[in-house]
């Protein structure tokens, strides 16, 4: 399950992502990341995302988990507020598992929030959402 590839340093969280199409956007982080897990928030207003950002990923285990860093996730809250916007949700990668909830991450789920999975498992990424353990039928990330 843990393969190291040799790029195990902890990356910088780096700027928020505003990108036509978020799910690319979403992908080129997961690649990023990987082999460990990205994670972060999905910004916007109503039910339609229109930023990421990518936070560090302080899990001890970050190969397979992931937690985003308290400090950063208070930060982007705060600043989300002051600009009336929301947080949607939240992203994380699976290197190695499909885009589907695991136990641990239904356990941690934030009922208000929706989960965005990207998978690296095959060579076509997938992104998928979620409410809960029920895919989300709606699209986030139509163009505006
Ligand atoms: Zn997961």
């Amino acid at each position: 399950m843990a393969r190291r590839l040799g790029r195990g340093t902890q990356k910088s969280s780096g700027a928020w992502v505003m990108d036509r199409n978020l799910r690319r956007g979403l992908i080129e982080i997961a690649y990023d990341t990987s082999p460990h897990e990205a994670c972060g928030l999905i910004v916007g207003v109503g039910d339609a995302a229109w930023y990421l950002k990518r936070m560090r990923n302080v899990h001890p285990n970050p190969t397979n988990f992931f937690a985003m860093d308290p400090d950063e996730q208070l930060a982007v809250w705060e600043e989300v507020e002051s600009r009336r916007q929301q947080v949607l949700g939240y992203f994380h990668s699976h290197v190695n598992t499909p885009a589907e909830p695991s136990e641990t991450d239904l356990r941690w789920a934030v009922p208000a929030l929706l989960s965005v999975i990207v998978s690296l498992a095959d060579n076509k990424p997938d992104v998928r959402v979620w409410a809960g353990q029920i895919p989300y039928e709606g699209d986030i990330f139509r163009q505006r």
